[in-house]
């Protein structure tokens, strides 16, 4: 594939690198914000699952403080620095990095907490969909330690056959629940964005986090919401219709005409999971094994050791 095949059939990956954006993202963050102005009033952010950091940089350059930790930034992966924000490197669902994150808010709370946390899917959409969820509730546990009364909370959810639970959940601690489609993703995924606006706990309710996370056993019944406990949220589209269609190819030249200029991605990833197998194809010792004798074309890439 050459260079620029990619930059022809995505237009938001091409345009997230000449407008100096980490990663195509970076647009479906800008594009809840026109529909739902998720910046505004906002001083003090946390991104989690952030690497590698289009929504930090977003964040840092649209929200009010400016000030190093105004933004804090979590991810598994090490990310390149980004100028006024403070980043921590752990695993959202567990209780260390919870609790460093919630350190940091302690007297002085967040307004907005994003999280585009994705797992590594591994194609079984069940398995996939339960990750994504306990990624969500992993995050929503943070939120409710961190969010000021009022605040908003944004996460990544797949809409799959049990999303309308985690709407009831988030519709405990939210006065409003939408599921968001930024036109920057696209609609080929599952994928869409629970945008939870003004945040407004149950009276008495205490955030815990001795029972955080994924240390929690799951009460078959309870999944069973029905009556009065099933929420249907709205579903809303947004990005300006007449923006790009992040499904279709584009030409290379744009609609100015001019002339197509290959752009390089603007912060490669530091240490990328593939990089691995990158390193093993280059030297020829990614080995290619063949599955089925009857069924030749269905090989896969197998790593040698
Ligand atoms: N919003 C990011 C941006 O704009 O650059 C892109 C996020 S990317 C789609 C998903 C990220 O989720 C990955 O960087 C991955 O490392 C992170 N992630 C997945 N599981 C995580 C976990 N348990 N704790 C922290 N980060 C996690």
């Amino acid at each position: 594939m050459g260079r620029t095949s990619k930059d022809k059939r995505d237009v938001y990956y091409r345009l997230a690198k000449e407008n100096g954006w980490r990663a195509r993202s970076a647009f479906k963050l800008l594009q809840l914000d026109e529909e739902f102005q998720l910046f505004q009033g906002v001083t003090r952010a946390v991104d989690l699952c952030a690497a590698p950091g289009s929504w930090s940089q977003v964040l840092s350059q649209k929200i009010g403080g400016q000030g190093s930790g105004h933004v804090v930034a979590v991810d598994l992966q090490a990310m390149a620095p980004i100028p006024g924000v403070l980043q921590i490197q752990g695993d959202i669902t567990q209780l260390s990095t919870a609790k460093e994150i919630i350190q940091h808010f302690e007297g002085c709370p967040a307004d907005l907490v994003v999280c585009d946390g994705a797992p590594d899917v591994t194609g079984l959409h069940d398995v996939d969909e339960y990750m994504q969820a306990q990624l969500l509730l992993a995050a929503l546990n943070i939120a409710t330690h961190v969010l000021k009364p009022g605040g908003c909370f944004v996460a990544k959810i797949f809409r799959g056959r049990d999303v309308t639970l985690i709407y009831s959940q988030l519709r405990v601690f939210f006065s409003s629940v939408l599921c968001a489609k930024p036109r920057s993703s696209r609609n080929s995924s599952i994928e869409a964005f629970a945008v939870c606006q003004g945040y407004d706990p149950p009276q008495g309710f205490l955030p815990d986090l001795t029972k955080p996370l994924l240390d929690h056993s799951y009460d078959p019944d309870f999944n069973q919401l029905d009556g009065p406990t099933r929420i249907i949220v709205p579903f809303v589209t947004c990005g300006d219709l007449s923006s790009y269609d992040s499904d279709r190819s584009y030409p290379l030249d744009l609609e100015d005409g001019s002339e197509y200029k290959y752009t390089p991605p603007t912060q490669p990833p530091i240490s990328p999971p593939y990089q691995e197998a990158c390193t093993l194809k280059k030297k020829g010792r990614l080995a290619k094994e063949i599955r089925s004798q009857d069924c030749p074309i269905n090989t896969v890439d197998t790593l040698s050791q």
